[in-house]
């Protein structure tokens, strides 16, 4: 490390250049104009996820008009949109608000450290030449904003399988998609049940001979219109930034019901979704491929745009296995009850690896932090951790309605600390009822895998996580930032 050189500093740091570091540059420059803020980012580009994952097919999963940011209308006429329009979108906010120019590329942060002495933060970060050489390179700054997604970037989540060096095809991961794969004319299985699962199997039928979806238990799945007709007419009418901000308030509104409607009533709720499975495959069709036994909103729904999926099994170029892989074989996966699926290519789509502030360790004072033993302050900040904010979205509503209130959240923040000559804050609890739970009340495997790396939620406000937007609105937007909790110095 060039230490030879002081450290470059910043008023803001903010790690990340996808959906969520734009959105919040775009927010720093509106709010907190006299700040001055960079961003690092690991890879060479914009975008995060929307760059990284180019699986045949890969769009959204819930609509542009609540994925999309609050200043910045969605006028694409598919609502759920193809991952290339999605990256454009945030390359265009990143351009047209000269955002793109604030990013430092591959720029890995590797490390975080809080000095309360000099209240500032002093950031490592491994710059690579994009030629192999890398060095590292040190900056510091007052505030550190991570916005670097929920998933680990150099690999997916792939559990071993018997007997898979015997497999004489192609086995390829979602995330590391080789764009030179040809899978036109070949059989193909895709092991999964979630949001990529139900993706891949339309888009692959297309050119592949067939495509099995084979999963370890079901999952529930929605059709939905790509395109949004109350959308088009509105724009029509009355422009894209009415049309944006009515659509954006409705579906906010229906996911929201929907979501309280399949807690309180799961049974009404699972017959509802199954009826809809039913009328898309027909009386025939064994729907218990998709039943699974938890209640839905355990887990995320899968939504199928314009229902591609049961599309694709009406015509038989797909087909769904509900079984448990016993081991792969030469020529395909042999499961538990004897019977094999034959195979060209396996597509292993089995998920992330969920990974808080992109892999950064992060010490106060000279002492590392282990994040699963702090709390989670109004879902963005950590107990005892000054100076820090972590962007992170719903598990039941889009990604951006949580990340845009986060950012806002932020700014005023920051501009309450100025006025007040303040230089610190730093949430701390000192409410000994309030009770320890766990980060996220969901089932899926990615969060299971990972909740013991995860910091806690606590029993009550400003420590508990509702995952609901409007409860945000009030708390983030219109309370108070001297709440008793965050403690400022
Ligand atoms: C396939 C897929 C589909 C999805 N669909 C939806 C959807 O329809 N709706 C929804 O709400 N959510 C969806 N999500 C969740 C999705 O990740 C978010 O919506 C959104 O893209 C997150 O944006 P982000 O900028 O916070 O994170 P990311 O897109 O993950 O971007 C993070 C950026 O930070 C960089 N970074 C990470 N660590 C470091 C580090 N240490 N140093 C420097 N840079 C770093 C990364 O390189 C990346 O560029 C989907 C996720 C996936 C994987």
């Amino acid at each position: 490390m060039d230490t030879s050189k002081p450290a470059e500093h910043f008023d803001v740091l903010i790690v990340g250049a996808g959906l969520s570091g734009i959105g919040a540059g775009y927010h720093l420059q509106q709010k907190c104009p006299d700040k001055r803020f960079v961003i690092l980012e690991g890879r060479d580009c914009i975008g995060g996820t929307w760059d990284l994952f180019r699986y045949p097919g890969i769009r959204s999963d819930s609509d542009m008009f609540t994925l999309g940011y609050s200043f910045k209308p969605w006028t694409d006429p598919k609502a759920i949109a193809d991952g290339p329009s999605i990256l454009n979108y945030v390359r265009e906010t990143a351009a047209e608000n000269g955002i793109d120019k604030k990013i430092r590329y591959r720029h890995q942060v590797k490390r975080a450290s809080w000095s309360t002495q000099d209240a500032r933060w002093t950031i490592e970060a491994e710059r690579s030449s994009g030629e192999g050489a890398s060095d590292v390179v040190r900056f510091t700054c007052n505030f550190l904003l991570s916005c670097s997604g929920y998933y680990r970037y150099t690999d997916g989540y792939r559990p071993e399988f018997a007997g898979d060096s015997d497999f004489k095809g192609q086995i390829v991961h979602p995330q590391k998609w080789p764009q030179s794969l040809d899978y036109a004319g070949k059989r193909v299985v895709v092991i999964g049940s979630g949001a990529t699962a139900v993706t891949l199997v339309p888009a692959m039928a297309e050119k592949a001979s067939h495509v099995t979806m084979l999963q370890r238990s079901p999952s529930y799945v929605v059709a939905r219109p790509a395109q949004d007709q109350l959308a088009i007419t509105l724009r029509r009418k009355f422009g894209d930034k009415v049309a944006y901000h009515v659509i954006r308030w409705r579906n906010v509104l229906l996911g929201m019901f929907f979501f309280q409607f399949a807690r309180k009533r799961p049974e009404r709720f699972k017959r509802m979704v199954l009826g809809g499975v039913r009328m898309a495959l027909g009386p025939d069709y064994d729907i218990a491929h998709f039943n699974p036994r938890y209640n839905p909103w355990d887990q995320r729904l899968c939504l199928v745009p314009d229902g591609d999926l049961f599309k694709s099994l009406r015509e038989k170029r797909a087909s769904m296995v509900t079984g448990e892989i016993d081991r792969f074989t030469d020529g395909g996966i042999r499961l538990k009850d004897g019977s094999e699926l034959k195979a060209d290519i396996i597509v292993t789509a089995t998920g992330l690896v969920l990974q808080l502030m992109g892999g950064v360790e992060v010490s106060v004072d000279g002492s590392k932090v282990d994040l699963a033993k702090t709390m989670n302050y109004k879902g963005m900040m950590y107990s005892d951790i000054p100076n820090l904010v972590s962007v992170f979205g719903y598990t039941n509503a889009s990604w951006t309605l949580k990340c845009d209130l986060t950012c806002e959240y932020v700014c005023r923040l920051l501009n309450y600390m100025d006025q007040q000559g303040y230089r610190q804050c730093m949430p701390h609890n000192i409410d000994p009822t309030i009770e320890q739970l766990p980060a996220l009340e969901f089932s899926s495997g990615y969060v299971q895998r990972a909740l013991p790396t995860l910091p806690k939620q606590g029993s009550k406000r400003p420590w508990r996580l509702y995952q609901n937007y409007a409860f945000d609105i009030v708390a983030l937007r219109l309370g108070k930032v001297d709440d008793g909790v965050m403690k400022y110095s």
